[in-house]
């Protein structure tokens, strides 16, 4: 007996199968490069991941579904007990996982409008599992639900309120990451998860989280995924006089501006080499420093603005894929903040690797954390709870 999750994105796909309780990953999987160079790769109980080969002429989002759900039903085994899905967008009134039906999913379709390059793909998710899986419970975890806490000045923006009113509010993602690491923090370091912390999801999406006592009160990501830090190739906070502009006097639409802000921004535009954190800490190009120098940049100001907010600070957690990976960065963005004792202690940053690790100074007021995340834990255990089956 097992359960599944699903996590459709704009370019990949990630899947996982545990035991009927959540507590045992059996497999996880995941297809990248969703298009022309798209590759699967599975591994099985932690073993190091191995490519598979995909069926000739696989391409689109519909392929890559069918082939994870090929590899997830060949390891599932008998029963497929529930499926749990990673859903960018509950709207304003979700605020927790919930059972999916038709009308649920008629009213998630209305937020499509909302999250363009996810919500459509994760909804595409459900129907393939429903098609694979009929018998089995489907689930939606939302990113946004973390954040329904919030208090109304962060969420509002200063625009006649019959727009917040219709929903054109900040609503925050990478919740299921956050609930994961606040989950985490509280287990590892309890006396500062109850405090005042700011946690760094860090990967090719990026933002921040404000935490006080381990509820979401701010998060730098607003209505769309495109607010706050800078990423990959999206561009972060960004004046809107510049849509403007663009509109006006390069005379491009909506769908052009939409494909420059999501794809062809960030550190890619900066550096003009790579979206890729990894490649650009490894490039000698000046315009690649200059790249990560934004990044760092705009990720201290935002943690400071944090501070700000929580009126203090007793944490920080790193993580995604550069917040865990990256000592240069986790040691750049900590630097200066002394004010505030927060810091990273070089010897324990450079040797940080693995689930957990500790990397500010003995004896500093702030404890800074890098951790990995992991969404897909999160929406197994919701979905486990959601449909009875967990360990009580
Ligand atoms: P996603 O948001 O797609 O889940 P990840 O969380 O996997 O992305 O993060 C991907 C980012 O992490 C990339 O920019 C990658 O270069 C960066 N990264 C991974 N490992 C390292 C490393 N050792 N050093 C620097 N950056 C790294």
């Amino acid at each position: 007996m097992s359960l599944l999750t699903l996590n459709a994105g704009s370019s990949s796909l990630k899947f996982s199968v545990y035991d009927r309780t959540a507590s045992e990953e059996r497999l996880r999987g995941h297809v990248d490069g969703v298009g022309p160079d798209m590759r699967l790769s599975v591994s099985m109980a932690g073993r190091p991941s191995q490519e598979r080969a995909l069926p000739g002429g696989a391409r689109s989002h519909a392929d890559a579904l069918a082939s994870a759900l090929e590899v997830i039903a060949e390891a599932a085994g008998e029963t497929v007990h529930a499926i749990g899905h990673r859903v960018v967008h509950g709207g304003p009134d979700y605020a927790e996982p919930i059972l999916l039906d038709a009308e649920i999913e008629a009213h998630l379709r209305d937020y499509i409008p909302l999250a363009p390059l996810h919500q459509p793909h994760n909804l595409a998710g459900v129907d393939a599992a429903r098609a694979a899986f009929p018998d089995a419970p489907q689930v939606a975890c939302f990113d946004t639900a973390f954040h329904r806490t919030h208090p109304w000045v962060n969420d509002t923006f200063a625009l006649p309120r019959k727009y917040f009113d219709r929903g054109v509010r900040r609503y925050g993602f990478h919740g299921l990451s956050y609930e994961y690491l606040a989950q985490r923090l509280a287990q590892l370091d309890p006396e500062a998860a109850k405090g005042r912390a700011i946690i760094a999801h860090l990967g090719n999406g990026a933002s921040m989280c404000a935490l006080r006592g381990g509820v979401s009160v701010g998060a730098s990501m607003g209505f769309s995924a495109l607010d706050g830090l800078p990423m990959g190739t999206r561009c972060g906070q960004l004046d809107p006089g510049v849509i403007l502009h663009m509109l006006d006097h390069d005379g491009l639409d909506s769908r052009q501006i939409t494909e420059l802000l999501y794809k062809q921004s960030g550190l890619l535009a900066l550096s003009q080499i790579s979206s890729d954190m990894r490649t650009l800490q490894q490039s000698a190009d000046p315009k690649a420093a200059e790249a990560i120098e934004y990044f760092v940049f705009r990720c201290r100001r935002e943690l400071a603005a944090m501070t700000a907010i929580l009126e203090g600070l007793d944490a920080v957690v790193f993580s995604g894929g550069i917040g865990e990976n990256s000592a240069y960065v986790r040691e750049r963005i900590g630097s200066g903040f002394g004010y505030l004792g927060f810091g990273v202690d070089a010897e324990r940053n450079a040797a940080a690797n693995g689930d957990a690790s500790l990397i500010s100074p003995q004896g500093a007021a702030v404890r800074a954390w890098a951790i990995r995340t992991d969404e897909e834990c999160m929406i197994a255990r919701h979905t486990a709870e959601l449909v009875g089956l967990a360990n009580p």
